[in-house]
């Protein structure tokens, strides 16, 4: 990279300016924290000054917030979208050995949890043109011992809720949502956050509203999967030192519910912008060889990443470079590839296996300027064929 870094020397010969003349990052908390700088700074130190750190005021009225945001009755929040998604299947009790219906195609962390509490994932191809849950894939793999569906609405766009829910009904299956990257993300017109049975969130820095460090949250419109979340959280205590289930300690920190209280109401604006540049990529990239991402919904999608596909990536990912343009691979290894999951590697899973080889994420997030989408969308077209 260094290529696109100018070093300026000063009279007294030393180096003193560094102007990073045209490589366009692929995030930058910096920047994307910038607009917030000073109200996330005072409502730290409001804490700090507060002497409350842990399950207080700041929580309660960020869960009521986000609550309100996901049009769901309710919202807890957790150390974690791992932790998220981990408390939700503890909250159903699944005896050991269910399975869960999983994508294939998906970060890990949507399937460890299942691991976790001694369920089976059951992983199941992608449509390969959204790259999301195939919804006719899942009724084939339903067993007696089927307990649940999680979708993931990867890279920001929500999957076909109305057959998932149509089908979980019919099978009298449980439906969670790890919507880690779908803030703010809509399925025909209803927030994600609100269609699931339980819908999990992660906070981490980079997502589409991420905190100053590790932070997630659950929503939900049952209000005893909701009591029971809360007591899960805590040490599976409502009441201080009586444990009525055995819990976990995952709270979100007042600190951090601070500072996503700062950030949520600029949620949506921040997506309209990811919206703009979305288009502007889906409109301005001509390449023969690179397979979009599928613009159907890209009004309801939170486009967490944009992410497209080339047949011969090192080829591809090697000219981005070289123009400028930092990029990122979501995900380089499928999960029944991985180390991790050595017992799920007999699986033959083609179309994720492809998915894996060929994506290649582009910058996109609400402070990239017009110039940088179109030394992007430049550099795409003119990878050579
Ligand atoms: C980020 C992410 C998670 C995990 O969230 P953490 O807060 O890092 O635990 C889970 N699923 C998906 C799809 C994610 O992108």
């Amino acid at each position: 990279m260094n290529s696109f870094v100018f070093a300026h020397s000063d009279t007294e010969g030393k180096v003193s300016v560094l102007i990073n003349r045209c490589m366009i990052p692929f995030l930058d908390l910096n920047q994307i924290n910038a607009p917030y700088q000073s109200e996330i700074e005072a409502a730290v130190l409001r804490v700090v000054r507060s002497g409350w750190y842990i399950l207080g005021k700041e929580l309660q009225s960020f869960e009521e917030a986000f609550a309100n945001y996901s049009q769901a009755s309710y919202a807890i929040g957790v150390g974690n979208g791992l932790d998220a998604l981990t408390l939700i299947l503890k909250a159903y009790n699944f005896e050991v050995g269910s399975e869960i219906i999983v994508p294939a195609n998906t970060y890990i962390a949507s399937i460890l949890p299942v691991s976790f509490l001694s369920l089976k994932p059951i992983l199941v191809e992608p449509d390969p043109r959204t790259m999301l849950l195939d919804v006719s894939q899942i009724e084939k793999v339903i067993s007696p011992d089927t307990r649940a569906i999680l979708t993931v609405d990867l890279y920001g766009k929500s999957c076909d809720m109305e057959a998932i829910q149509e089908l979980a009904s019919r099978h009298h299956l449980k439906v969670i949502t790890d919507a880690a990257q779908a803030h703010g993300a809509k399925f025909k017109g209803r927030k994600v956050g609100s269609i699931a049975d339980a819908t999990a969130f992660s906070f981490y820095p980079t997502k589409n509203l991420g905190a100053l460090g590790d932070a997630g949250a659950i929503t939900t419109n049952d209000p005893q999967l909701a009591r029971k979340l809360k007591s899960l959280r805590n040490y599976g205590s409502e009441i201080r030192y009586q444990n009525d289930l055995q819990g976990h300690n995952s709270r979100m920190d007042e600190i951090q519910a601070a500072v996503l209280g700062v950030k949520l109401p600029w949620l949506d604006r921040d997506n309209q912008a990811r919206r703009q540049i979305a288009e502007a990529y889906l409109e301005g990239i001509r390449q023969p060889e690179v397979i979009l991402p599928p613009s159907d919904t890209h009004q309801e999608d939170s486009w967490h990443l944009f992410v497209l596909r080339h047949p011969d990536r090192p080829r591809a990912l090697a000219h981005l470079t070289a123009q400028g343009v930092e990029t990122q691979v979501h995900y380089p290894t499928a999960i029944h590839r991985q180390q991790a999951y050595k017992s799920l590697s007999s699986l033959t899973l083609p179309i994720t296996e492809a998915i894996h080889q060929q994506v290649i994420s582009i910058p996109l997030h609400p402070q990239l300027t017009r110039q940088q989408v179109n030394q992007v969308i430049e550099a795409v077209n003119s990878i050579p064929l």
